[in-house]
């Protein structure tokens, strides 16, 4: 009989390789920001298989139907985490990406603010979905997503990112009840 092979609880050792993967790129886009640089990962086949690895088996029995993608880095790893779990993929979106009609959601950004769209039919009231993105900064982003989904009646059992930069406190933006998971943290 095969072994079926698990990743949770996560180790340091596999979480600080993680880690090693990922590039800092000092004062991008504007200065002061230390922006994580996810494309190193990602071109990375064994970290890229992990990451995805566990976040698939992390949300592997929360009873999802969908996975949602957060443009445009969620796209990468939420349609694999699909493949993986089985799942349909939805895609969140910048504004006037998407061709069929939209609900919005507006968020404060730093300086002015930002929307996301989704479509208004993209699931079923009451339907389960997990939210991806690479990373949780402030958390402006996922909570506008969490919105978009309860607007169009989803029900969001989770959100998964590879990186969570805790000292932003974006968790607390967060609404309780909704199981966050994140595979690296910056404190
Ligand atoms: P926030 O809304 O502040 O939680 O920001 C999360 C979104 O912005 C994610 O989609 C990230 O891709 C991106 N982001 C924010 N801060 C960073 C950073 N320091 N490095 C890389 N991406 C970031």
């Amino acid at each position: 009989m095969t072994q079926q092979v698990t990743y949770l609880p996560l180790t340091r050792d596999k979480v600080e390789w993680v880690k090693s993967t990922i590039r800092d790129i000092p004062d991008f886009p504007k200065p002061g920001i230390v922006f994580k640089d996810l494309t190193t990962l990602l071109k990375d086949p064994k970290a890229f298989a992990y990451v995805i690895d566990v976040l698939a088996e992390k949300f592997a029995n929360s009873n999802v139907k969908y996975i949602v993608g957060i443009e445009s880095r969620g796209f990468i790893l939420g349609s694999a985490i699909a493949h993986k779990l089985g799942l349909g993929f939805i895609p969140v979106r910048k504004p006037g990406k998407l061709p069929h009609k939209v609900e919005t959601a507006t968020y404060e950004l730093e300086y002015g603010t930002d929307t996301l769209e989704i479509h208004i039919d993209a699931v079923e009231r009451g339907e389960r979905v997990l939210i991806i993105d690479d990373l949780l900064a402030t958390g402006g982003t996922a909570e506008a997503a969490h919105r978009l989904l309860k607007s169009i009646g989803a029900d969001v059992a989770g959100m998964g990112f590879v990186v969570e930069l805790s000292f932003l406190k974006g968790r607390q933006k967060l609404p309780a009840g909704v199981e966050i998971f994140s595979i690296v943290e910056y404190e």
